[in-house]
């Protein structure tokens, strides 16, 4: 065993091997992509506890020979298995134990990659390394002592849909306007405020300070939404690490337990952490400050979200003691590929400024095409797979790399057409799916019976009689008394204004607490299957006979297999609220997974740490990539340029850009320039196959509304809705029944895959022929009657009548789903 990581070892250069051996104190690993962060990170935990700590020369064991020492001191750049394991004997004392190391990684699955890794070396007592995201390693200190600063212990976690709900309440009991308080901004505000660990008070004061109305009256917002949290008992996402924080900072006890157990604790991608997580990192490593944070910050691309580049240039501020080291060589791409991306970063100014290079050889040049339009551009990149597959390579060696979800749309159905299998990190989720949804609920409220926003969601569905005049009565009649829905309906008998539907009330409070009752006693496998069976939820979907319930049926039985998998993986946490807040805290970006062999399509902030030997990175154009808001702003185009940066690095060994003369979008069609960042590659680290006129299209302002621009942007909220494809994509998946998920492992998340095999869907080119009056039918909306057809970029908009409103559908895209 000890051999295996003495290779590892052996396998680093020396300036990688400082930064895994150099286990004391504060240090920041500051390095250019590819350049082997995550690999130092990973090999430094292998190292701690392999050998324990310290490599400086002052802790050499007294028993050291003078030859000893003569040989540290002349330890060779490229030492073999032996010679680092003398190396380690002679330095190493006082190895921590595997719960003594906290490792924070940008996603769940990097972190149960950390683990793998380790496990296969160091066997089971890997598990107990504290591998996890700032979200997953709150939750667990929470569930540990949040009884302290006033929740219960079964807390449940909203979602980013749960928290729109609430915001939607509280919008109608204050007469507010959604028009002019917007769900989605407001909930931005608040998050916003969270992130810079202010509260509903520290928002009023500075609103007021700045005589700012509507930021005074959101205050009030934000107020009466921690209320409704704080009384349902529980947690938006950024509460969880809000919360923790107040928690330790609160709870002496708390705090100090934690700073004593956690002798190491690791940062990757450091440079994405936002106040919140700087604070809370400062205050689990404030007791033996062993803290060591990696990242690069050319590579910060989450300011939308509160990410502060600034922690990382200020580390060695914070820590005066710190040490720095830079890594230099890059061995992820080649030369060509490194070349182009480092001119294009050089434009950013403020930046730490390093130089990369690689002796992986000079490889391709970075190919750039420029088609007609975004059809064109889309049938260029499947056949490009499709020769390099020809070629010998790999449908999962590729990835396709755009900047907003709705830009997949035009790809998707080109690799569709050519029988391209593909997986879009970020498609519909299967946890965002209805009857999904509808069973965490129940799961939830099982759980947790305060928690009013899941028991509404549940407590008709199926049908129980139970009306909205019915639930306005109770909700009225919990704000009186201060209690919770649940409350109001266990003891519905009380309550003159519910006696009619007190029966009914009664009935289910039965339902639940018989559920909670049976949880007890059964396992959690079992247990659902009587959650499914006593609510008769999947009873009332067989009544319906229909395609779609079947499919909802299998959905919901296909969230066993989920319960099945945690139990396998967590057997020691196999609880209810174990599993639910497994489930709460998994995103699209845990998702990525190369087993299948085909070609992965995600925007650019999914990619983060990932590489591909073929990476494409689609519309570079003005208006996209850097986007229309961007385009004015000095502060927010570096920010797009250093996820041009990103994009670039992700790629081993052939990069394609590509961009088109025309595109249509979210239903309009417009004209871009090609990206100024295409501007910024030295012709001689790229060819250009049919480089544009010099007037390449005319920038037309209109071409994109900003709101609609925020829609899509980023890619980075943990579970949170920004990752849901363009609406009309997703719709169109969940009705037409053509998806396939994966759902084997407790982590599984939906992907979307077109497998090999399948019939791609035929363009539906008759479709485009409708015209006005035509009777068609979707497949989730029914019957309906065309209003009119324009065509549109070699496909047609029509407007259809459907009995439940008017609908407007681009015919090719929506053509599987139409008769
Ligand atoms: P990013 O900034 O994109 O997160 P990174 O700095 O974390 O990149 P890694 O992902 O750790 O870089 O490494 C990039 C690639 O280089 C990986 O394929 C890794 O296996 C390889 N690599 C790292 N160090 C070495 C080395 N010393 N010798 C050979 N290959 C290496
Ligand atoms: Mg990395």
């Amino acid at each position: 065993r000890k051999a295996v990581i003495a290779r590892d070892l052996a396998r680093l250069n020396p300036m990688q091997r400082q930064g895994a051996m150099t286990t004391e104190g504060p240090l920041l690993l500051l390095a250019g992509a590819g350049s082997g962060k995550t690999t130092v990170l990973i090999q430094r935990v292998y190292n701690l506890l392999t050998y324990g700590r310290g490599s400086d020369s002052d802790e050499v064991p007294n028993w050291a020979t003078e030859e000893d020492l003569d040989f540290l001191e002349h330890f060779p750049d490229r030492p073999d298995g032996d010679e680092v394991r003398r190396v380690h004997r002679l330095c190493a004392v006082d190895a921590p134990r595997p719960w003594e190391i906290i490792a924070i990684t940008f996603t769940n699955k990097a972190a149960g990659e950390l683990k793998e890794r380790l496990a296969a070396r160091l066997g089971p007592a890997a598990n107990d390394v504290w591998a996890s995201t700032f979200h997953s390693a709150c939750v667990r200190i929470l569930r540990r002592d949040i009884d302290r600063i006033g929740f219960d212990k079964d807390f449940t976690i909203y979602d980013t849909d749960d928290a729109k709900r609430v915001i939607k309440d509280i919008l109608k009991e204050q007469n507010l306007d959604e028009k002019t308080f917007p769900v989605r901004s407001v909930l931005s505000a608040i998050s916003a405020s969270k992130d810079r660990y202010e509260g509903p008070e520290v928002f009023r004061k500075k609103a007021e300070a700045a005589n700012d109305w509507k930021n005074t009256r959101i205050a009030k917002i934000y107020a009466a939404y921690q209320q409704k949290l704080s009384t349902a008992n529980a947690l938006d996402f950024d509460d969880i690490i809000y919360h923790t924080v107040t928690l330790l900072q609160k709870e002496p006890e708390v705090l100090d337990y934690y700073q004593k157990k956690f002798r190491y604790v690791l940062v990757d991608e450091y440079q994405d952490t936002n106040h919140l997580q700087y604070l809370l990192t400062g205050l689990l490593a404030g007791g033996h400050r062993n803290l060591c944070v990696v990242g690069d910050d050319d590579q910060s691309i989450y300011r939308f979200r509160g990410a502060n580049i600034e922690n990382i240039l200020n580390f060695e501020k914070q820590y005066k003691d710190a040490r720095v080291i830079r890594l230099e060589q890059n061995y992820r791409s080649t030369q060509h590929i490194l070349d182009a991306a480092n001119a294009v970063i050089k434009n950013n100014e403020g930046r730490k400024g390093k130089t990369l290079w690689t002796d992986n050889g000079s490889g391709d040049v970075v190919t750039v095409k420029t088609s007609f339009n975004e059809g064109d551009e889309a049938n260029f990149v499947a056949g490009d797979i499709l020769m390099g597959v020809n070629r010998g390579r790999n449908f999962r060696d590729t990835a396709i790399l755009y900047r907003m979800n709705a830009q997949s749309n035009a790809l998707e159905y080109a690799l569709k057409r050519n029988a391209i299998p593909y997986k879009v990190v970020g498609g519909m989720k299967f946890f965002d799916r209805a009857e999904v949804k509808d069973m965490l609920a129940y799961l939830c409220v099982l759980n947790n019976p305060m928690d009013d926003l899941r028991l509404r969601r549940i407590i008709n569905t199926p049908t129980r009689g139970i009306g909205a005049t019915t639930m306005d009565k109770v909700a009225e009649l919990a704000a009186e008394q201060g209690a919770s829905l649940y409350e109001i309906i266990r003891n519905a008998d009380l309550f003159p204004t519910l006696k009619t539907a007190a029966g009914k009330l009664t009935k289910f409070a039965d339902l639940i607490d018989g559920l909670r009752r049976a949880g007890g006693t059964l396992a959690l496998p079992e247990f659902y299957d009587e959650v499914l069976n006593q609510t008769g939820y999947v009873r009332a979907l067989e009544e319906k006979k229909d395609m779609e319930s079947r499919g909802r049926i299998e959905n919901v039985q296909e969230l066993k297999s989920n319960i099945l998998g945690f139990l396998e993986q967590d057997p020691e946490d196999a609880t209810l609220s174990g599993f639910l807040n497994e489930i709460a805290l998994y995103t699209d970006l845990d998702s990525v997974e190369a087993d299948d062999n085909c070609v992965t399509m995600m925007t650019i902030h999914s990619a983060k740490g990932l590489e591909f030997p073929v990476v494409y990175v689609v519309g570079m154009e003005e208006g996209i990539f850097p986007g229309t808001a961007s385009m004015y702003d000095e502060e927010e185009l570096e920010e797009e340029r250093r996820l041009c940066y990103v994009a670039m690095t992700r790629a081993r060994e052939k990069l394609v850009m590509t961009n088109a003369r025309q595109r249509m979008l979210y239903g309009r069609t417009s004209a871009n320039k090609s990206s100024r960042f295409l501007d910024e590659i030295p012709a001689e680290d790229m060819r250009w196959e049919s480089k544009p006129e010099p007037k390449f299209g005319t920038y037309d302002e209109d071409s994109f509304g900003g709101s609609r621009w925020g829609d899509d942007f980023g890619g980075g909220s943990f579970g949170g809705s920004s990752y849901s494809g363009s609406s009309g994509r997703s719709g169109g998946y969940v009705s037409g029944g053509v998806h396939t998920y994966k759902s084997t492992k407790p982590t599984a998340q939906t992907l979307r895959t077109s497998s090999r095999g399948s019939t791609p869907a035929a363009p539906s080119v008759g479709l485009i022929q409708l015209s006005q009056g035509d009777q068609v039918e979707h497949t989730a909306f029914g019957k309906g009657t065309v209003v009119s057809v324009k065509p549109m970029g070699g496909d047609a908009l029509a407007e259809v009548a459907f009995e439940g409103g008017t609908k407007k559908l681009m015919l090719k895209a929506a053509g599987k789903h139409l008769k």
